[in-house]
């Protein structure tokens, strides 16, 4: 006989786990499917907790703290010799957090009575699912509702397939076992930048291969003019415009050939990181009598409630439209587990925030500048820097600024911009503000903390209307 659930979940990442999660919590019988083994062992978390946002940022961390310890602490007086670095040391802190975090998922769902099944699961018409186990035979599930949330995975280019652990994509850059010589990082977006700046700040000489113009073209054109000048200072070698035509591996280097404006080149690596990008897993997904559709790009065709073009399908995550982002994910996750259960939900998908985990960090919400404008807005916009911060300066972390976006006629609020220390956390106090429709006076209103990095926020909202006080600024109201 086979099994029936409320509601089947197909993939065990961020999206995933939080609508099995909310589905039980409004009393539906709740099965998660989920195939991935992290090394050898079944586990949830997906990308995220697996291979992306946990194990990266505590890598982060750990370099952090080293590059700290080792170039920042004499100004404050404190010296001390004999400092040293353990790469396998730090990988292993790194997988028993990465454990930590994948087990607690599995006891939530266990807890909240939900059955997570090892192995892949396919949508078949009639929402029914074929679940396959790691071993033994498959068998069908009679789901009411469906939510497919099997994520993404890197994106690999002709020009520098991978190649043991030489060229590598960001799971393989979460493994080196010793810091590269020379590393090279092919793609200048996000990855490129947190992970080239792991092994940077333990000693790897870093050159970024960015086929693009311009760099970060997705953030605010002032916060990424002052990220390259920053990054750059820090010793990433960020090359625009390159586009790598091969690469070639012998006696353990990689050759890489690209071309620019000024012509052909080539560098050797010790280590090469292929970072241009995810796509969508579909593969296997869905039988091709599903009635589930894709859109152009290849993901999931979904609605602005996740509803796939099958009635009690849904699909969320980084396999539909939108940023591949874990928070979006999960926030997909629980509207479409209250969809499910009958509640009214729904998703502000203009405001989700960025975060790029460098240090100093780079976060955003809203419309950059340059949007606003194309939006047809008449913009205002005012900035404010950490140089002269209180807080800033006494922790020697004050390099960015913060920036807001508005609109001059309504005064409204439409976007926020950090580079700076605390970016990933302070910027939520414009998601806050944003979402309860603020103007930029009800900020400068307010009374900020003193002495707090917060402070250059205040600062940077009374800016836009030229009335900052740690500046010279022509009061116009
Ligand atoms: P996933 O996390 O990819 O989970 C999908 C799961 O489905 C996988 O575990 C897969 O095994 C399983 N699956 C797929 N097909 C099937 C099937 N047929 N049957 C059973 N199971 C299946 N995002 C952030 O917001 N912040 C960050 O700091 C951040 N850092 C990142 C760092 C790196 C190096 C990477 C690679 C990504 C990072 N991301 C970050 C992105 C984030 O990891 C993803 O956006 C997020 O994991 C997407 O969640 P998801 O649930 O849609 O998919
Ligand atoms: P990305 O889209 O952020 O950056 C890819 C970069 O590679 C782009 O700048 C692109 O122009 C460049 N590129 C593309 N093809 C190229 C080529 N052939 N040669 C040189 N450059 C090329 O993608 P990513 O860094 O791989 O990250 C994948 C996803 O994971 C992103 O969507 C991101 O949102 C997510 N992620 C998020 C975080 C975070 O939230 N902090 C961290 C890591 C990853």
């Amino acid at each position: 006989m086979s099994q029936r659930a409320d509601v089947v979940v197909i993939g065990g990442g961020p999206g995933g786990y939080e609508a099995a999660i909310r589905a039980a919590q409004l009393g539906l019988s709740v099965i998660c499917i989920e195939r991935r083994l992290h090394k050898g062992k079944p586990a949830l978390g997906g990308t995220c907790l697996n291979v992306g946002c946990i194990p990266s940022k505590a890598l982060l961390d750990s370099s952090h703290k080293y590059h700290d310890l080792k170039a920042g602490y004499e100004k404050h007086g404190i010296q001390f010799d004999g400092l040293k670095i353990d790469i396998p040391d730090m990988l292993a802190r790194k997988d028993k957090v990465v454990d930590q975090l994948t087990t607690g998922i599995a006891g939530l769902l266990k807890g909240n009575g939900i059955t997570w099944l090892q192995g892949s699961g396919q949508l078949l018409a009639g929402k029914r699912v074929e679940f396959t186990p790691h071993e033994g035979e498959a068998e069908i599930i009679e789901a009411e509702h469906v939510i497919l949330a099997s994520g993404s995975k890197p994106i690999e280019i002709n020009a520098a397939p991978l190649v043991d652990d030489i060229v590598v994509d960001s799971t393989g850059a979460l493994e080196f076992t010793e810091v590269p010589k020379r590393l090279g990082v092919i793609g200048g977006g996000v990855i490129g930048l947190e992970l080239g700046s792991v092994w940077s700040r333990l000693g790897a000489e870093v050159v970024v291969l960015e086929a693009m113009n311009d760099f970060l073209t997705i953030a605010d054109k002032a916060i990424s003019k002052e990220a390259k000048k920053i990054f750059t200072k820090q010793g990433l070698n960020i090359r625009l415009g390159a586009r790598v035509t091969g690469t070639e591996v012998n006696d353990q280097q990689v050759t890489v050939t690209f071309t620019d404006d000024n012509g052909e080149h080539s560098e050797v690596f010790d280590k090469l990181i292929v970072a241009v990008g995810r796509r969508p897993v579909t593969t296997g997904l869905v039988s091709a009598d599903s009635g589930i559709t894709l859109d152009e790009r290849g993901f999931v065709h979904v609605d602005d409630h996740c509803r796939a073009s099958v009635p009690g399908v849904y699909a969320i995550g980084d396999l539909v439209r939108g940023p591949m982002l874990a928070h979006k994910a999960m926030e997909e996750g629980v509207m479409a587990a209250e969809l499910i259960a009958g509640h009214h939900a729904q998703f502000n998908y203009d405001l989700v925030i960025s975060v790029i985990y460098t240090h100093p960090e780079v976060a955003w919400v809203g419309l950059t500048e340059e949007r606003a404008k194309s939006e047809g807005y008449e913009v205002k916009a005012g900035q404010f820097a950490f140089a002269v911060n209180g807080r800033a300066l006494a922790a020697d972390d004050n390099a960015g600024f913060v920036k807001f976006v508005a609109c001059a006629k309504t005064d409204r609020l439409l976007g926020m911009h950090i580079i700076g220390p605390g970016a990933g956390d302070m910027i939520h106090q414009g998601l806050i503000a944003m979402e309860f429709g603020s103007s930029v006076e009800d900020l400068q209103l307010m009374c900020f903390a003193h002495p707090t990095l917060s402070e250059v926020v205040h600062e940077a909202a009374l800016s836009v209307d030229g009335r900052a006080i740690h500046a010279i600024q022509r009061k116009r109201k």
